[in-house]
């Protein structure tokens, strides 16, 4: 799977990238929530690099178990 492959399985809008908060709005996507006990649900955002990175870490991490490597947004529940 090439980058833009990995990259066409997120939904793309404006947002902050939590990693890149200083550089504004970029294209990002929802990568995750958190649950901040004051205020309900958050999304998590991160841009193109960080998902990238982030789907890296997570085939090297599935490598090294000896497990499946699913690209894309972690899914919440059942399919
Ligand atoms: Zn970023």
């Amino acid at each position: 799977m090439d980058r833009q492959q990995i990259l066409d399985l997120y939904q793309w809008d404006d947002g902050i990238c939590f990693r890149h908060p200083s550089r504004g709005p970029v294209v990002t996507a929802v990568v995750g929530t958190i649950h901040p006990r004051a205020d309900g649900e958050k999304e998590v955002r991160a841009c193109r690099d960080c998902v990238i990175t982030m789907e890296d870490i997570r085939r090297e991490n599935a490598a090294r178990a000896g497990s499946d490597y699913q690209p894309g947004p972690a899914r919440q529940g059942q399919d």
